[in-house]
């Protein structure tokens, strides 16, 4: 189901391709344009999808995970939608009133932090001894500057900590108990652990748990378990790109585990000469990859379009390798690749030009 709330098209001069990817159809776009893309534009041709004009846009994603439509109720997946769609609204607005695409990505991530619904804050899952471990990063595509945090307790919202880290530090990562003293410092909200505690999460532990106990367990990182980190993409009217991720990492996650979602250039990655992008889905093959880097090199350098690099990065190299997962990533025309290899991935985009459009599954 496509979520289109409003639709606003204009005859702007500036480029927006909004590329299907994946299979034929993982990304979202214009409905007018997706069936042409599916049929006529193989999985490396995606440059050829459509083009029209975006003076800002953003793109948001929820995570990567094994919901399929027959297991989800439509009340769910309302709200998840319904959530989506507010993240982009808050960071459209930002944008269109000329703000910048780091205050839009830190915006519509907050907000996904504070429902119980993501992977992320609030709704963040827990490790194996019950706590959960937040991580987060946000990158800056004009002046490559990066800030992240990960294994924190008590960080409301660990993409604002990881934004201080950027602007307010000299460092670009800081984890555990020193980055909450450094958010202590800096005035940013911590709570207390109880914070984070949502039943779901608790009883997707309790089952990972019973599961290994049992030896049948699905080893850490099973998609069902991962469902639920955030991400967001943005361009801004300066032409400035941002890119920001935040997760509570694997349900049951051990030895102070950290994934690529605070890794600068595996899960997150923003250069206003190429691409910004953030990834979801099993983090150590993120990291090895270097996905979200590569993403963006494969654009500077081979001069792939965002569809072409994003799609050959999710669809051949983690797909060989067996990594799930998927990315949101954008180019500096507002250009939007949404590829993912798993069944299903939540994901929208509002742009100058258009949306909000929310998807869930593979269509
Ligand atoms: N990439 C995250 C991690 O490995 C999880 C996810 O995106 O679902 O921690």
């Amino acid at each position: 189901m496509s979520y289109r709330m409003t639709t606003r098209t204009t005859g702007a001069l500036r480029r927006l391709a909004i590329v299907a990817i994946a299979l034929g159809a993982a990304a979202v776009g214009p409905a007018a344009a997706r069936p042409a893309v599916a049929q006529t534009v193989g999985a490396t041709e995606q440059a050829a999808a459509q083009e029209v004009g975006a003076e800002w846009a953003i793109a948001v994603h929820g995570g990567a995970g094994t919901a399929r439509r027959e297991s989800m109720t439509p009340e769910l997946e309302s709200r998840y939608a319904a959530a989506l769609t507010a993240a982009l609204e808050v960071g459209g607005e930002i944008l269109a009133s000329g703000g910048s695409s780091l205050d839009a990505v830190e915006a519509a991530l907050r907000l996904l932090e504070d429902s119980p619904l993501f992977n992320a804050g609030k709704g963040a899952v827990f490790t194996h001894d019950g706590r959960n471990e937040l991580d987060a990063s946000i990158m800056d595509g004009a002046s490559l500057a990066a800030g992240a945090v990960a294994a924190v307790h008590h960080v409301k919202n660990p993409i604002s900590l990881a934004r201080r880290v950027m602007e307010a530090s000299p460092h670009v990562m800081m984890a555990g108990v020193g980055a909450e003293e450094f958010a202590l410092e800096q005035g940013i909200e911590l709570v207390p652990a109880t914070y984070f505690f949502t039943e779901s999460r608790w009883q997707s532990l309790q089952r990972a748990r019973e599961a290994e106990r049992r030896a049948d367990a699905e080893p850490v990182g099973a998609l069902g378990d991962r469902l639920g980190t955030v991400g967001a993409v943005a361009l801004d009217r300066h032409g400035n790109l941002a890119a920001g991720t935040t997760t509570g990492g694997m349900t049951n996650k051990r030895f102070g585990r950290i994934g690529d979602s605070p890794i600068i250039g595996a899960g997150t990655y923003a250069d206003n000469r190429a691409c910004a992008v953030s990834g979801t889905g099993h983090g150590e093959f993120f990291m090895r990859n270097a996905v979200a880097h590569d993403i963006c090199a494969r654009v500077l350098y081979l001069e792939e379009s965002i569809g072409e690099a994003a799609d050959a990065v999710v669809m051949g190299v983690l797909v060989e390798q067996g990594g799930d997962g998927g990315v949101i990533a954008m180019d500096p025309e507002g250009v939007i690749a949404m590829p993912f290899n798993t069944p299903s991935m939540l994901r929208g985009y509002l742009t100058s030009e258009e949306g909000p459009v929310v998807e869930i599954f593979r269509e």
